[in-house]
């Protein structure tokens, strides 16, 4: 049984691209983040500045050497500890504040810091995933770079875990932490095209669906995530791959420059030309390489797009994977279109005696 939705709908023929490109790209992915580790680790983080936790803790910046980053320890085939709101982290500072002593922060800054005993605190606190309930310490509304700076220094000063918070889409909940300090950019979605060199810059709360708006209006785009809720930061600092991807490169691969406060509360650009290592290691290397406050990436013409949803009742799954891989193996690049396993969603295209159940899903255009 198949059913769509949406007006104009591409006639959308089935194979595992989304698996498959998944698959290859996790792999890729998982081989460039170890690369940037090996070759920038003495470089760009603090790995020997602090007293390592048995998960492998470390902190963001307190180093007195140069240091952007927490430290990464090798974990049985991989690393550990890439982001400072690991539970290890928080458990290897043992280092939380109370309420009061965020009171010197926000004199420092034009954003909110908010608190437990905030009325705002448990609104702030919350995640995309709801599995998620951490409990940070604090948490400061970033309203320019020099909140930024300002929160690092802080941090870093105090002793306290840091996690930077985007788009808030992180399935383990990397954009928060318990008992430290949250960058949160959700109040900087500024996004501006420049028609003529045929770029966009996106501040670091900006999601996907804030960055289409802006640049459709030129008819312009870039790869983006699937959902519009993602955050443009931790999706390409991560790699990120969505419909364009065939055609364009992964987002990452768009990204043209980006603007980072180091974990010595410095500011810098990260560019081809300027600080390229490093802009090395935020093409993929996964977050967390400092404090990235604004994005700067290469568009292309994409004006009407088609798009819909396919949706396969999952005694179906094997056929409509093979089908779909055979499809997209010789598919034309403008097509961008991937396979998933959910729950039937509660959608009216759908029978009601399939929603929840699990079914194979094809979406894209
Ligand atoms: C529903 C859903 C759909 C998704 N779809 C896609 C998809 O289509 N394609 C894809 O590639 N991935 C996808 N993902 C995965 C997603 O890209 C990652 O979870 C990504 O980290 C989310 O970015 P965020 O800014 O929303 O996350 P957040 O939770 O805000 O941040 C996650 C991590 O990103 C890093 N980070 C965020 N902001 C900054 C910053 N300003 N400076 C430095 N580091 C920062 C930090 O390490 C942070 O801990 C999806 C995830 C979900 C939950």
């Amino acid at each position: 049984m198949t059913s769509s939705a949406g007006g104009r709908i591409l006639r959308l023929v089935a194979s595992p691209v989304g698996v498959l490109a998944s698959t290859a790209y996790r792999a890729r992915r998982q081989a460039h983040v170890q690369e940037v580790r090996r070759k920038l680790g003495a470089k760009w983080h603090a790995a020997k500045a602090h007293p390592v936790s048995a998960t492998g803790a470390g902190l963001l910046g307190s180093a007195p050497t140069r240091s952007v980053c927490i430290k990464y320890v090798p974990h049985g085939r991989g690393w550990l500890c890439h982001s400072p709101d690991r539970e290890g982290m928080v458990r290897g500072t043992g280092i939380t504040m109370d309420n009061k002593g965020f009171a010197a922060l926000q004199e420092k800054v034009r954003g909110q810091v908010i608190t437990s005993d905030h009325p705002l605190y448990d609104a702030s606190r919350t995640v995309y995933n709801g599995m998620i309930d951490k409990r940070p310490a604090a948490i400061l509304r970033v309203s320019q770079v020099a909140d930024v700076i300002a929160g690092v220094n802080f941090a870093r000063d105090a002793g306290v875990s840091l996690a930077l918070r985007g788009g808030g889409h992180s399935a383990p909940g990397f954009g928060t932490c318990d008992g430290g300090l949250v960058l949160d950019f959700a109040d900087r979605r500024g996004v501006r095209v420049d028609p003529a060199a045929v770029t966009a810059r996106a501040e670091a709360g900006t999601t996907w669906a804030d960055f289409n708006h802006a640049t459709n209006a030129f008819g312009l785009a870039t790869t983006g995530g699937i959902i519009g809720s993602t955050g443009v930061a931790g999706l390409t600092l991560g790699g990120g791959i969505g419909y364009l991807a065939r055609k364009y490169g992964l987002s990452c691969d768009n990204l043209k420059s980006a603007d980072v406060v180091t974990a010595e509360g410095k500011f810098l650009t990260a560019s081809a030309t300027e600080n390229d290592d490093l802009f090395w290691a935020l093409r993929g290397g996964t977050g967390n390489f400092g404090v990235v406050t604004s994005l700067e990436f290469n568009l292309h013409p994409v004006d009407v797009v088609y798009g819909g949803v396919v949706i396969y009742l999952l005694e179906h799954a094997e056929a409509v994977a093979q089908l779909f891989r055979d499809y997209i193996a010789t598919a034309p690049e403008d097509m961008g279109i991937f396979l998933g396993f959910h729950q039937g969603p509660p959608v009216p295209f759908l029978p009601e005696e399939f929603h929840g159940k699990p079914v194979v899903v094809v979406v894209g255009g």
